[in-house]
């Protein structure tokens, strides 16, 4: 199977007897494929891995699904990532948008993303508006990031982007996370979890989604209570024999 998840309150999250048990069946069942999927950009993710208890994923989506990197070779995933690249109006973006009220940029390393701090003085539909000008997407998550991206590109996106190069089953792809820039990741109909204390708009939007499944439990034991609960994924819970 190969899991697909968020980081920051998603795999990272939860108790730490909850986040042993999960990085240790992934060290350990070589038959589970990881990819992270997050917001942040590859040089957080990186730092993070430097703490070497947490299992190294084979591919890393960042930036909101705007890079995906092969970890082992730390390369861009071709053509996924042209394909993105060459939907990217560059500097037109930070230019056009410093127009709108209430935006604070991020200062972090972005490629083909632009990211932003919001909050209820910000001017979001003139935000939406300059997005559509640019041919961008507007992403609102977690009640203060907004992010710029290019027209349909997100986590859902890439990863379906990724498991084309790959040439994955779908049935085997569980996805995870607990923030409204996940959304996407469960509109493609990958069987998924919503972990437990997860963004209230992204517990109603995916409520009535059959294949998704809200957790009781949070973070990684949002993802553990999943695999137990998807009868396809049960079996990479025993250790490989
Ligand atoms: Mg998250």
């Amino acid at each position: 199977m190969l899991l697909a998840t968020d980081l920051d309150g998603t795999f990272l999250g939860g108790t730490p007897q909850d986040k042993e048990e999960l990085y240790q069946l992934l060290r350990d069942n070589k038959n589970i494929q990881l990819v992270f999927v997050t917001g942040r950009g590859i040089r957080s993710v990186l730092q993070l891995l430097e703490d070497t208890a947490l299992p190294r994923p084979e591919y890393i989506i960042c930036d909101v699904g705007a890079t995906v990197t092969h970890l082992p070779t730390l390369s861009a995933v071709e053509p996924v990532q042209s394909n993105i690249a060459a939907r990217w109006p560059g500097e037109n973006v930070r230019e056009t948008m410093k127009k709108i009220r209430g935006l604070l940029h991020q200062e972090a390393h972005q490629q083909y993303r632009c990211s932003y701090f919001y909050d209820e003085g910000t001017d979001i539909d003139g935000a939406r508006l300059a997005a559509t000008s640019l041919q961008c997407d507007l992403m609102l998550s977690a009640g203060k990031y907004l992010d710029i991206l290019p027209a349909g590109v997100n986590k859902g996106y890439t990863l379906q982007q990724l498991l084309e190069v790959l040439a994955l089953p779908h049935q085997k792809v569980l996805v995870a996370g607990d923030s409204m820039n996940d959304y996407s990741m469960y509109e493609t109909g990958f069987k998924g979890v919503v972990v437990g204390n997860s963004e209230p708009e992204l517990v109603s939007r995916t409520a009535d989604m059959a294949h998704v499944l809200q957790a009781q439990r949070v973070g990684a034991g949002g993802i553990l209570e999943a695999m137990a609960f998807f009868p396809e994924f049960g079996p990479y819970l025993q250790k490989e024999g």
